[in-house]
């Protein structure tokens, strides 16, 4: 039976994990390539005197890497995974069907996982239930309504992720607003005062 490598990258263009088959017949007689399915992604391994040149679309940064390796390591054995220079991570396999299937599923999860730990870091910042506590708090800032149980007037508001943190400037203990459900602004809109729970002097 001829032998067969499994090459695997992400497409930098459309995200999606890309695998494809050759033969070693075909990775050492010509150029090889493996395409996305978008057209865009696209692995060449040109044969060299010692090996191959490699041409690999990378999902992790968007650029496009090149490495020269051996034939012995390109066809046999474990197979070969090719890092990312500007992430330091891998972002390239070649070697058996089941190693590669494996890593791909493994790297595919953690750029998934990636994508929501980003979305979730500014999704409140922008949303309307944060801008509607802040303004709630400037308003109530306003009139003259918060204050510290130490019996300060100045404080510090800083912005979370899901709420707004009111510090004291004095004591520095903290009144945390959640700033994230409907619920949230409508408990704030009825307070015509807040108070960070200092101690007293
Ligand atoms: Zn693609
Ligand atoms: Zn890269
Ligand atoms: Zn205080």
């Amino acid at each position: 039976m001829e032998t067969k490598r499994t090459i695997g990258y992400i497409c930098p263009a459309c995200g999606r994990p890309v695998l494809g088959e050759r033969t070693a017949f075909a990775l050492t007689a010509s150029v090889a390539a493996v395409i996305c399915d978008c057209g865009k992604g696209r692995f060449l391994s040109e044969p060299t005197e010692t090996g191959a040149r490699l041409t690999v679309p990378c999902g992790l940064c968007g650029k496009e890497h090149r490495a020269e390796v051996d034939q012995k390591a390109l066809l046999q054995g474990p197979g070969i995974a090719l890092s990312c220079p500007e992430t330091g991570r891998l972002c390239c396999y070649i070697g058996p069907e089941e190693a590669v299937t494996a890593r791909m599923e493994e790297l595919a999860i953690a750029q998934e996982k990636e994508k929501r730990a980003e979305q979730e870091e500014t999704a409140f910042l922008d949303s309307i239930i944060m801008y509607e506590v802040l303004s709630e708090v400037k308003e109530i800032a306003q009139r003259g309504g918060i204050s510290c149980g130490c019996g300060s007037h100045d404080y510090q508001i800083a912005i979370r992720r899901t709420a707004v943190d009111l510090t004291c400037a004095a004591c520095g203990t903290v009144l945390r607003l959640p700033a994230a459900t409907d619920e949230d602004l409508d408990s704030l809109c009825c307070r015509y005062t807040l108070q960070i729970p200092g101690k007293k002097p």
